[in-house]
């Protein structure tokens, strides 16, 4: 499957879909494309609520449809997403020899040693480096 354009990117990640698009690279979203995904939904917001400001005028509605539309629009779909992302860390790290290895760090599902997203299938080091965590 062909990878995705910077455009088509930008497009996932604006949108922030619920699902990762079909031959999505793993792990398509991270803690840090999701946060970076609602930081963008929310300056679109902001500025969008600021230039209507301007031309119509605040009524006694106009902050609370604001609000809503931030929590609605910019925030909620970024934390529906991040607990879909904190779902699938735990089944890799139940199931996984990664989610046991000391080297895996789970908010980017990324092995530390080679510097590698982490996939589900099979250990990047194939097992070499693995080490247990330490409790
Ligand atoms: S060192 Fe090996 S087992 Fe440990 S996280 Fe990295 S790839 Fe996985």
């Amino acid at each position: 499957m062909d990878k995705a354009s910077g455009i088509e990117q930008l497009r996932d990640l604006f949108l922030l879909r619920m699902h990762e698009p079909e031959g999505a690279e793993h792990p398509y979203y991270t803690t840090g494309s999701i946060i970076g995904a609602a930081l963008l939904r929310v300056a679109v917001i902001v500025t969008a609520l600021l230039l209507l400001n301007e031309r119509y005028g605040a009524t006694k509605w106009w902050w609370t449809i604001a609000l809503f539309a931030l929590w609605g629009i910019g925030a909620y779909p970024a934390w529906v997403q991040y607990r879909r992302f904190n779902e699938s860390v735990d089944k890799m790290t139940e199931g996984t020899l990664c989610g046991s290895c000391r080297h895996f760090n789970p908010t980017n599902l990324l092995c530390m040693v080679l510097d590698e997203h982490v996939t589900s299938e099979a250990p990047p080091c194939e097992g070499e480096a693995w080490e247990p965590k330490q409790s």
